[in-house]
């Protein structure tokens, strides 16, 4: 039996990141999106928190704190922010955690220390122009082993990556890479995950892409052009960078999930203040039944998504399977985000349109959730396949 009310230390996270979110990232991350500017302050404040070490062990520098840690901070920052949060996602969720799962004892005492401190950030490159949905079919990015220039084997990685986050920053430490490794035959493909540090000859980093939202998070194109990295930085076992991968972003998804959740609760946020001040025809807002079935609606929306995503991040937790879980909590939080945003905005008029209020920048950012880590029509694939529909 799962419990749905947050243990203690979930408690003290919540309202440690929540004041944080009102009072340092609430009055000047307007400015940081306007100008589509990374909130380089904003990130060193929310490491010396710890955030970024929240589900890794002490001995690696974390907090020794779990996915549900993860996703109960993603939720404050959400609700007031979704460009710290997505940073804070892609460095732990996708950047960091590969590195702790699959990396060996070497590996994770080499690079985690610093990611935990949040003193660099770490991507994982995994789309491609070519498509992201169909991974490993349209992949073309490779890594060969290949003597090396001093001695000893190396990757060598050609190709390129598309919509990375954290890839550009100046505090970007490193990128996983997948690449295809070789051909085992019968149609087959060997992809396998590699570490390319920032800054190796051969990997450039292209201009942040003008984005419709997320303005104040980083994402780039990368290129690959015979960049070549040690044997060692190979992460876990050759060939098993797509089973890796496919852990990863189950994971990844329900953190999304309660990003989405704290977006939804944002919207909500917002207009229980707006309506309350507001007033139409001699009367405060709040008062139409009209606008309070909106915001009733918006309620039940954020109650649900919180419970899927509570669900599938206890299931992890507890060592269950939540493959079809985390897709649902995915798909109906980002749901609930988007619907929230658009209501929210109608409430606010043509307020509700004016970068002025964050409503509007809530609306720019609720889209993105139906798309990154899989879009929703991938998360119906993945929960009608655990449904029997589909091989
Ligand atoms: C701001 C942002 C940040 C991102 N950060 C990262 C990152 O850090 N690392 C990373 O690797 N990627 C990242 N991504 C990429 C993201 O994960 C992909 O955009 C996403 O997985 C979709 O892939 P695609 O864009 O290639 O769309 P496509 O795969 O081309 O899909 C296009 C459309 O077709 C639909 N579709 C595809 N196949 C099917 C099918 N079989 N049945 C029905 N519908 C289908 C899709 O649902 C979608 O609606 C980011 C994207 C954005 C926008």
């Amino acid at each position: 039996m799962i419990s749905y009310v947050l243990a203690e230390e979930h408690r003290a996270l919540r309202d440690t990141v929540g004041e944080f979110a009102r009072e340092v990232v609430a009055p000047v991350i307007g400015g940081y999106y306007e100008r589509a500017e990374f909130p380089y302050d904003l990130i060193a404040r929310m490491a010396k928190l710890g955030l970024f070490g929240l589900p890794f062990p002490a001995e690696f520098g974390g907090m020794d704190g779990d996915l549900f840690a993860l996703g109960v901070a993603l939720e404050e920052l959400a609700r007031v922010d979704s460009s710290v949060a997505i940073t804070l996602e892609a460095a732990v969720a996708l950047g960091a955690m590969p590195i702790y799962r699959f990396g060996s004892d070497e590996q994770r005492r080499r690079w985690l220390p610093d990611l935990c401190a949040g003193d660099r950030l770490a991507a994982f490159g995994l789309t491609e122009a070519g498509g992201g949905s169909d991974i490993p079919g349209g992949m073309r990015t490779t890594a060969r082993l290949a003597p090396g220039e001093g001695g000893g084997r190396e990757w060598v990685i050609d190709g390129s990556k598309s919509f990375i986050t954290n890839a550009g920053t100046s505090i970007t430490s490193l990128v996983t890479v997948l690449a295809v490794t070789g051909d085992p035959g019968a149609g087959r493909r060997e992809i396998s995950a590699v570490v390319v540090p920032s800054r190796t000859p051969g990997f450039t980093v292209g201009p942040e892409y003008s984005k419709v939202g997320w303005c104040a998070s980083d994402t780039r194109e990368l290129a690959f052009t015979s960049c070549r990295v040690p044997a060692d930085h190979l992460l876990g076992e050759r060939g098993r960078g797509y089973a890796q991968f496919l852990e990863i972003l189950d994971e990844g998804r329900i953190a999304i999930a309660a990003l989405a959740t704290g977006l939804a609760q944002g919207c909500l946020d917002e207009c229980l203040r707006y309506v309350a001040e507001r007033a139409a025809f001699g009367h405060q807002l709040g008062r139409f039944q009209a606008i309070q079935f909106k915001l009733a609606d918006m309620a039940a929306r954020v109650h649900t998504a919180r419970l899927a995503w509570y669900d599938a991040a206890a299931r992890v937790v507890a060592g269950e399977q939540a493959k079809k879980q985390a897709a649902m909590a995915k798909l109906v939080a980002s749901n609930a985000a988007m619907d929230n945003a658009r209501d929210a905005s109608q409430v606010f008029g043509g307020y509700g349109f004016m970068n002025e209020f964050p409503v509007g920048r809530f609306y720019r950012d609720a889209k993105v959730l139906e798309i990154g880590e899989g879009t929703s029509e991938v998360q119906r694939m993945i929960i009608a396949r655990e449904l029997g529909l589909r091989d």
